[in-house]
């Protein structure tokens, strides 16, 4: 039997790599063959503490695929955040919570997708679906990624499915969702460790649109005035990325998980993308009540494009 290999994005955040394992335990089950969960990139503080609290197994590390390789791809779907190679891979299913860009198939797939919080709020439903019982440890996981991916049920990505399954998975997983979501969080605040270079790509996305390439990044932090202190490293990496790879515009977002705001620092020739909306003093814009790329600063971007 031919091999199936599940991922998440590049620069995984907890949900890619809780979803790719959460989905390997399901397909294995369903399908009745082993499916493998690996990951595209390095794990983070904040999925890292996930992991080792309820004991699972890191993905494999992979950085291509082979011709005729099948997939199942979880939390995107663009390929310019996917596995290199995916051109001419067999994609079997997608699962994910994002818009739908930049994506092909040569043959008919399984794709299921829904504007929710969280791809994890997705195979909860699959598991009920597919009448798989839930074990404790994937709950764990699944609670993990809904906690990351919607700020603790804060984030404006929270729709009622995601706190209906972070409510059952909480007493599958037998963990209070405050106590222990704040601490996930905070394992993901410690940026100290990370050099400039591995900040800015902790948590980016690339996008393209009409032709303009443009990336996307995030961090989380108790105190945004705490990583500005570095913010002249930083736009130094920002700019030797922007030549790297001939962006357009490079935004870093800093985001306050406490009081629920960012901060983002903005270059490139098309800064104009987000000051039509948020005044640029010094390459900083500062949004109010902004915590989410994927339904507050991408659309602005697409908007003012
Ligand atoms: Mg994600
Ligand atoms: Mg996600
Ligand atoms: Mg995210």
């Amino acid at each position: 039997m031919e091999k199936i290999i599940v991922f998440g994005h590049k620069n995984p955040d907890t949900d890619s790599i809780c979803s790719s394992i959460v989905m390997a335990d399901l397909q294995t089950k369903v399908r009745g063959q082993e499916v493998i969960a690996c990951r595209l990139g390095e794990i983070n503080e904040e999925t890292q503490y996930a992991l080792n609290y309820f004991k699972a197994e890191t993905p494999k590390l992979i950085e291509k695929v082979e011709e005729g390789q099948i997939v199942i791809m979880v939390d995107h779907n663009e390929f310019s955040q996917t596995v290199d190679g995916i051109e001419n891979a067999k994609i079997d299913t997608v699962i994910d919570h994002h818009r739908i860009n930049n994506f092909k198939t040569a043959e008919p797939l399984f794709y299921y997708a829904q504007p929710v919080g969280c791809t994890a709020t997705l195979l909860y439903e699959l598991y009920k679906l597919n009448n798989v019982k839930i074990e404790p440890k994937i709950a764990g996981l699944m609670l993990s990624a809904i906690i990351s991916d919607t700020l603790l049920l804060k984030s404006p990505t929270t729709t009622e499915k995601d706190k209906k399954a972070l409510a059952e998975l909480e007493k599958l997983a037998n963990v209070n969702k405050e106590t222990y979501g704040l601490e996930m969080l905070k394992a993901g605040t410690n940026l100290d460790k990370y050099t400039e270079k591995e900040l800015i790509n902790l948590d980016a996305k690339m996008m393209e649109s009409q032709g303009a390439k443009y990336m996307v990044a995030q961090v989380n932090t108790v105190s945004i005035p705490d990583v500005l202190k570095r913010k002249a490293q930083i736009e130094e990496e920002i700019k030797n990325t922007i030549n790297e790879k001939e962006l357009s515009l490079f935004v870093f977002a800093i985001t306050d998980i406490v009081n629920s705001n960012s901060e983002a620092i903005v270059l490139g020739d098309r800064t104009d993308l987000i000051s039509k909306t948020y005044e640029i003093n010094d390459n900083i814009a500062v949004m109010p009540g902004v915590v989410s790329r994927k339904k507050q600063i991408l659309p602005l971007i697409e908007k003012n494009m």
